[in-house]
């Protein structure tokens, strides 16, 4: 299922909440990752700095007995020194899974650094009050923009016990209603901020991702738009020369197009420019870096990416024939209206100086040679006559292998 399907459907039904492709929930996470940043880094940081300068400020504040200090001063250090790390970490943008197990690690370690403080509290060792609780984990839920299940989870924990521990440890009384109500409604405001959150989030993504996929995409053929090509198409020309990889560039144009709108109708001429692409997308140009784009009108442009120039012309020839065998019915006469097109095609290995209008030239003169010499057929040329045999990367092994890849075995 395409991209843009699956973006209508979450928008159809709604789904915005529920987990998405794999491959759409990891560009999801990969964002909010890419917009939490610095949001990330600024909360570890505090966090390293409330919890790590406790013992130096809190000597007044939080008021702990001597003999508790240094320990304090040693456990406070060692949370600081991971809080910092995490920010690092975070910051240079490390492994992904390892930053992720970092934070994760510091999250937790706040959380129940935060209520063991409080449960010293209680046994009079420190002062520890529960406000800096709800600073700690509503900061983290606020900011963090970590995902929102165990966001809430954890912040329902925190505030759950941090709560029974003030009924367990000082009674039913007026003070302590007063801390139960206070941070039993922190939780529920973490766990719902952090929900909404996660969902508004998700709604302006997808929504996001659906314009750009609708403006780059071909609403009648599903291939790419022409603003997509011309964006994308000198990048991979320059990938392929920094991965020294052959390319091949065709431009295909159906011929008598004309003839077939005037004789049919522009709506049967709609529908074979939908096959024609629907066609080209699922049985050629399927490779993640290839390109296949509505060129103008009833031309198509493809890009193969890393191909074997023995294997071009077969590709071609096999692209023609499928288009020959479509099934296009006219639904007034019921009859078959056979459909051709002509095809010109290049393909190099691109090098400095070689620019991507040239070789787009390239490719037209070779589609006017076809249409010249008759149409329904392929007029193949190098870009350039001379390649040297010794540059020629790929065996007669991979030649085969590339066959069997696409059918030709
Ligand atoms: P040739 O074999 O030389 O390519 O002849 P042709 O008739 O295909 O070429 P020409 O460029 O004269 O005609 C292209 C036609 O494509 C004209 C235009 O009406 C038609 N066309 C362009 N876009 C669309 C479209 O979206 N839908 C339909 N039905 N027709 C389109
Ligand atoms: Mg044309
Ligand atoms: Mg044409």
């Amino acid at each position: 299922m395409s991209e843009l399907s699956q973006l209508e459907d979450i928008r159809k039904q709604r789904a915005y909440g529920k987990r998405f492709s794999p491959s759409l929930e990891a560009d999801f996470r990969d964002t909010q990752r890419r917009r939490h940043r610095l949001g990330r880094v600024v909360t570890f940081v505090i966090q390293a700095l409330c919890i790590g300068g406790a013992p130096w400020y809190g000597s007044q504040l939080f008021a702990p007995q001597a003999w508790l200090r240094p320990w304090l001063m040693l456990g406070d250090s060692a949370l600081a020194l991971l809080l910092l790390v995490t920010a690092f970490a975070t910051y240079r943008r490390h492994d992904v899974r390892q930053t992720q197990i970092f934070q994760a690690t510091s999250v937790i370690a706040v959380a129940w650094g935060a209520l063991f403080l409080r449960y010293l509290s209680f046994h009079g060792l420190l002062d520890w009050p529960p406000e800096i609780i709800s600073v700690l984990i509503l900061s983290t839920v606020v900011f963090g923009g970590f995902s929102w299940i165990r966001m809430a989870v954890g912040a329902i924990f925190s505030f759950g016990l941090a709560s029974a521990m003030e009924l367990y440890f000082n009674g039913v009384n007026q003070a302590s209603a007063l801390t139960v109500f206070s941070l039993s409604f922190m939780g529920l405001i973490a766990a719902f901020a952090v929900y909404v959150h996660e969902m508004l989030s998700r709604v302006a993504w997808v929504n996001l991702r659906y314009a750009d996929a609708l403006a780059r995409t071909d609403p009648l053929t599903g291939l790419s738009t022409r603003a997509e090509f011309n964006r994308v198409f000198n990048s991979r020309l320059a990938q392929a020369r920094r991965d020294r990889r052959r390319v091949a560039v065709l431009l295909l144009d159906i011929d008598h197009f004309k003839i077939v709108n005037d004789s049919y109708g522009h709506l049967f001429g709609d529908v074979v420019l939908h096959d024609v692409g629907k066609l080209i997308r699922q049985d050629f140009a399927r490779r993640p870096l290839d390109l296949r784009v509505r060129f103008g009108g009833e031309e198509v442009a493809i890009l193969w990416y890393d191909i074997d120039e023995r294997l071009v012309h077969v590709l071609a020839e096999r692209l023609l024939e499928s288009i020959r065998a479509l099934v296009l019915v006219d639904p007034t006469t019921g009859k078959a209206v056979p459909v051709t097109a002509s095809i010109g095609l290049t393909w190099l290995q691109p090098r400095d100086g070689i620019t991507p209008v040239a070789v787009l030239k390239k490719a037209d003169e070779l589609l006017y040679q076809a249409k010249r010499k008759g149409r329904d057929r392929v007029v193949v040329q190098p870009y350039y006559d001379d390649i040297d045999d010794t540059e020629r990367a790929s065996s007669d092994e991979a030649y085969e292998r590339e066959l069997a890849r696409f059918g030709h075995a």
